[in-house]
């Protein structure tokens, strides 16, 4: 038990644990509880949480409801751990699932529940892909982010993490996602114009994957218009649609999904990050049944759909999804945070812009330099904000959807705050 003497001490993460730790340097406190949209370090200071787990807390930290469900289940001894067994944990989330989220959207497809985390479900949706459509090459698209097992970190744009993998990355091909040359160069005419001239080089592939909100890659959000140009293509051509709603989708942008707005309809979606609820561990594929090519077990894993991720995920389906009030709470509370930040980009000195949507925010700051002392400054006032894009120069703002109003207002204030001292600091 730490003492008072030793409390938010890091020493023993310095020692023992590896370099490769991150968020602890940027966050230098030891965090000991939360609740909502608060965090709370061992000397029982509170932060308000707009990091939320890179996107994993959709509904907060520990909704009581949520988790109420899981203590139940334990205490029945429902089943934790039974591998891909058939289980009423399970057979209870892909019903409800259907039924709340698939069927009201006329959308139809089965169920692949591989490893826990978000990279492995990647893989899963690229071997299928190839393995469904026959060709090799997978396009991607700049400034993308997938995850950093191999096959993921292929499809993954930044260098910083693809030069970690220490091999060459096959079969994969970037194009430029949309705005990527600015906004007036449609980058999906470009990607047509490639892919109909047998002569450009470029080979047809098996997928396209993409995120319709890029997360890490800077929230670059992809307008309706570019993405049903892609799927477009995508059907002309005979090439897989993979959208990667890891971090995007589970309400971020308004509705379950990120591509609801544009009315695509993906072969392959991939769903982590806030699926169980509660940041328990679980990813999903969702493939139009024709997909299914798999023989048993050829992709598999030792933690597929774990059950007690599973009960909260049905919880939240249950409290959440059931009506459009999370919904409308997300469009309203975005354009409060979006007005709130555009305010924020007027009166600084810097060139400061507001990119993305729904919840899904970020404050451009155009280099790596002043985001960074802007969220440091932030985090001393008690603010948990992270950075994203090529050069950490943008400030990703994912508070939980369910925050309250007074929570997040004073979450911008630090925020607001923070950029103004930071600016008068500079200048
Ligand atoms: C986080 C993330 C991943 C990787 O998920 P892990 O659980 O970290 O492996 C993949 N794609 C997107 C869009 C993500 O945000």
């Amino acid at each position: 038990m730490p003492t008072e003497r030793n409390s938010n001490s890091l020493v023993a993460f310095e020692i023992l644990e590896s370099n490769v730790r991150s968020y602890s340097r940027s966050f230098p406190v030891v965090f000991r509880k939360a609740a909502g949209a608060v965090l709370e370090d061992e000397k029982g200071s509170v932060y308000i949480d707009f990091l939320s787990g890179a996107g994993v807390l959709n509904y907060g930290h520990n909704d009581p409801d949520l988790l109420h469900g899981a203590v139940q289940y334990l205490q029945s001894n429902g089943i934790v751990h039974g591998l891909d067994m058939a289980t009423s944990a399970k057979r209870e989330f892909m019903e409800h699932f259907d039924a709340t989220i698939l069927r009201p959207r006329g959308l139809r497809y089965k169920f692949q529940f591989p490893g826990p985390t978000g990279a492995n479900a990647v893989e899963a949706a690229l071997k299928l892909a190839r393995k469904a459509n026959g060709r090799h090459t997978v396009i991607s698209f700049t400034n993308g982010f997938h995850g950093v097992s191999l096959g993921a970190l292929a499809v993954t744009g930044n260098r910083y993490y693809r030069d970690a993998a220490g091999l060459p990355s096959a079969g994969v091909v970037f194009m430029p996602y949309d705005g990527y040359f600015g906004a007036d160069q449609d980058t999906s005419e470009y990607l047509d114009k490639l892919l109909s001239d047998a002569s450009s080089g470029v080979d047809l592939p098996a997928a396209i994957i993409l995120e319709t909100v890029q997360g890490e890659g800077g929230i670059n959000s992809a307008s309706k218009d570019w993405l049903q140009s892609v799927e477009r293509l995508c059907r002309k051509n005979g090439i897989l649609l993979i959208v990667d709603d890891i971090q995007a989708g589970c309400g971020r942008t308004g509705s379950f999904f990120s591509f609801d707005f544009a009315g695509l309809s993906p072969d392959i979606v991939v769903l982590s990050k806030s699926l169980s609820g509660v940041g328990l561990p679980l990813s999903l594929l969702l493939l139009k049944p024709e997909l299914d090519v798999w023989q048993p077990g050829e992709h598999n894993g030792t933690f597929r759909g774990n059950n007690l991720a599973l009960v909260t995920a049905t919880a939240a389906l249950q409290k959440y999804w059931t009506d459009e009030k999370l919904s409308q709470g997300v469009l309203e509370k975005g354009r409060i945070i979006s007005g709130r930040l555009r305010q924020i980009a007027q009166s600084s000195a810097n060139p400061l812009s507001v990119r993305g949507r729904g919840m899904m925010l970020g404050l451009d700051c155009s280099t790596g330099k002043l985001a960074e002392k802007i969220v440091r400054k932030a985090f001393e006032d008690g603010l948990v904000v992270e950075r994203c894009g090529v050069e950490d120069q943008v400030i990703k703002l994912l508070p939980p959807l369910t925050v309250d109003e007074k929570t997040l207002q004073r979450g911008l204030d630090i925020l607001d705050i923070s950029v103004h001292e930071v600016s008068t600091m500079t200048s």
